[in-house]
């Protein structure tokens, strides 16, 4: 039988939260071991250490700082909680500025008591407002289009094409999108919607992980690659065409994952991404 050839791990990027019973310093030792190429930081993940620490701890390993997670969350019908999110966007900004950090990926956000319409003027408010503090620290940001089925509390830009239209608004080189298989594997109109994200120089980051069947938690129980229905390989490839060429980020959330023992858990990313995807 033809056994197709590996996946190397260059380009093979892991979430903190992925592991996230493990401290930073731990993680990011492991992640190197492994032969991961990048690490992203989730801001839950700093523990005793700064962020400069963290970005220290994270040259030091050889791993490339990919991204930091997350921003976003600009709508509420309450104007002081829109302000307090601008405040802590530009909080993140800094945050990531001192780890070195390239990359912020934004979950934008969304109040179940207005319209997505109202969630979405409100999260083009927040992005115009974080924009330019951006541009001065040279940071980009990643608008990441979640499932619909978050769109009541996360995230009133669901699909890629809100996406697309959404950077288009700005048409900012700091401001892109954060493709993510899990939440856009359903959409009829992905390839084409990526296609025209890649076309834009838009796709700023790639996340992978598997929708399992049936799921028990739409959020804590997400799979390990090719543990589910998501064509990743397709999806990867369609990103690829578009022109990316950056890191493939692993990003499982899954409270049965945490609770296994990280070394072998770690061991099944490394040969799913090997060979499923
Ligand atoms: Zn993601």
């Amino acid at each position: 039988m033809h056994e197709a050839s590996p996946n190397d791990l260059s380009r093979l990027c892991i979430h903190t939260i992925t592991t996230k019973p493990l401290g930073i310093e731990i993680a990011i030792d492991k992640y190197a071991s492994l032969g991961a190429g990048g690490i992203t930081v989730w801001r839950d993940a700093f523990g005793k250490y700064t962020p400069r620490q963290t970005g220290e701890m994270i040259r030091r390993s050889g791993l490339k700082p990919v991204s930091l997670c997350r921003g976003g969350f600009f709508p509420s019908v309450d104007r002081s909680r829109r302000e307090a999110s601008v405040d802590d966007n530009i909080k993140a900004l800094e945050e990531a500025a001192d780890m070195g950090m390239p990359l912020i990926v934004l979950v934008c956000g969304a109040d179940p008591y207005q319209s997505p319409e109202t969630s979405r003027d409100q999260i083009r408010e927040g992005i115009d407002a974080i924009l330019p503090r951006a541009e001065k620290l040279g940071i980009k940001l990643a608008i990441e289009p979640l499932h619909p089925v978050y769109a009541d509390t996360r995230s009133a830009i669901n699909t890629m094409k809100q996406a697309n239209d959404m950077t288009g608004f700005f048409d900012s080189p700091w401001l892109g999108v954060a493709v993510d298989v899990y939440h856009v594997w359903w959409d009829e109109n992905l390839e084409e919607e990526i296609i025209r994200c890649g076309s834009n120089d838009k796709i700023f980051a790639f996340h992978v992980c598997d929708w399992k069947v049936p799921t028990h938690d739409i959020l804590l129980d997400r799979g390990i690659m090719g543990e589910g229905c998501i064509d990743i390989r397709q999806i990867r490839q369609w990103v690829n065409r578009a022109g990316f060429e950056g890191f493939n980020e692993v990003e499982i959330f899954s409270e049965k994952y945490w609770k296994d023992d990280q070394d072998e858990y770690l061991e099944r990313i490394v040969l799913a991404y090997q060979y499923k995807m």
